[in-house]
Order: C-alpha cells, then sequence, then structure tokens
C-alpha cells in the first residue's frame, strides 16, 4: 500500500472511502490487523519511544489522523491524500457494519462512558451487532478474562481507548492472543459517543 514516512512513522495515503474498504477486506482473512491512527503528537511521541514506533511500523494500517500531518506532507512529491481521523473512521466502519454481520466489541474509557458509548451506538443503530465491551481500568490479572471474554464472544472487530501509547502497545502485546481480525485504537473516541 503507498505510504509515506514522517520522522520514520509510516502513513498510509488513503482516503476516507479507501481506508473503509480496506477494512472490509480485513474481515475477509482470518489473521488481525491493527489499525493505527497516527497524528502530530502521536509522531511525536514515537520520536521519544523506540518501542512506540517500532510498533507503528508493524500495524497493518496508519491512517493519517490530523491535519498536521497532512500538512506537513506537502512537502513530499505525492502528499497524502486527506485527513482520515481515527474517530470518523470508526464511525463510518460502524455504520456500514451496522447493515452487516460484523460483531464488535468496545475496550477502554470509564466503565460509565464505556457503557453509554454502547448504548448510544445501538440507539444510533439498532442492527449494530455490540457483542460486548469493557472499561479500560484494569489490571494485568483482569487482561486474561478480557481477552477471553473478547475470544469467547467472537467479536471481529475490537476498539480500544486507552489513549495513545497505551492502547497501540495493548494491541501489539496481546496480537498473538486476540482472534479478532481488526484491533483499532480510537482514542478518546468513546467519551465523544458518550457525549
Ligand atoms: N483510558 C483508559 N484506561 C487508561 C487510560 C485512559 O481507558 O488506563 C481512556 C480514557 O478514559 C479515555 C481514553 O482512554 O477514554 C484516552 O483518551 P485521550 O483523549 O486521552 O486519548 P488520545 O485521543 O489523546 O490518545
Amino acid at each position: 500500500m503507498d505510504k509515506l514516512y514522517i520522522f520514520g512513522v509510516p502513513i498510509h495515503r488513503v482516503t476516507m472511502i479507501e481506508a473503509v474498504e480496506i477494512l472490509k477486506g480485513y474481515l475477509k482473512e482470518d489473521r488481525i490487523h491493527i489499525v493505527a491512527t497516527p497524528n502530530a503528537e502521536i509522531i511525536m511521541m514515537a520520536q521519544k519511544d523506540e518501542e512506540y514506533k517500532k510498533i507503528l511500523n508493524e500495524t497493518d494500517l496508519n491512517v493519517p489522523d490530523g491535519s498536521g500531518v497532512v500538512f506537513a506532507s506537502r512537502v513530499f512529491n505525492k502528499p497524502l491524500k486527506e485527513r482520515v481521523a481515527g474517530f470518523d473512521l470508526m464511525m463510518e466502519f460502524v455504520k456500514w457494519a451496522s447493515h452487516k454481520d460484523v460483531s464488535i466489541y468496545l475496550l477502554g474509557a470509564k466503565p460509565e462512558v464505556v457503557e453509554k458509548a454502547q448504548s448510544n451506538l445501538k440507539n444510533l443503530y439498532p442492527s449494530l451487532k455490540i457483542v460486548g465491551f469493557h472499561h479500560g481500568y484494569f489490571n494485568e490479572k483482569e487482561e486474561e478474562n478480557i481477552i477471553e471474554d473478547i475470544n469467547k464472544r467472537a467479536a471481529q472487530v475490537l476498539f480500544v481507548a486507552l489513549g495513545a501509547p497505551k492502547q497501540e502497545k495493548w494491541i501489539y502485546k496481546n496480537k498473538e492472543k486476540l482472534k479478532v481480525k481488526i484491533a483499532m485504537g480510537v482514542g478518546g473516541s468513546f467519551d465523544v459517543i458518550a457525549g
């Protein structure tokens, strides 16, 4: 896939429509696909955190989340096409998924926030298949049970809202255990959806 590097972080040259198509394609493949949404802040974090930079180089898709990133890309011959914000991509995907048999799990944010986020999503898209949710304030011991819950409920898509870089590191660390097809870090999106 066409990409450019900003300070060592790959960003794919995709539009929103293309990104949604790529996610749909991931559902047809029987393995986990990690999606990140680098913005200027994340790229700066990766400069001071080699582990984070390495993870961002091993994800399947990095969408340009942030007008700063798109603007900075103008110094390249082929700049990025448009901003694809993580929140917008999640919402576009969920809209499509609500007409399909796609199972979704929400992990992250405070207990009342993730609960409200899932009920707001269900109100917005009554046929959306949210198979489970869990807040993002858990310890290592509880982690195994959460992963088991995600797998037991046969979630295909896992949205992880633990903030950057925690969410990407968590997904990466558990990529072998998670039986989902897409795991995407979505930052503060559940807070926005919860209103
Ligand atoms: N969060 C969490 N567990 C943690 C730390 C943060 O679930 O241990 C949640 C927090 O409640 C919020 C989200 O992660 O819903 C982080 O949002 P923020 O806007 O800080 O993330 P960003 O978009 O800046 O990456």
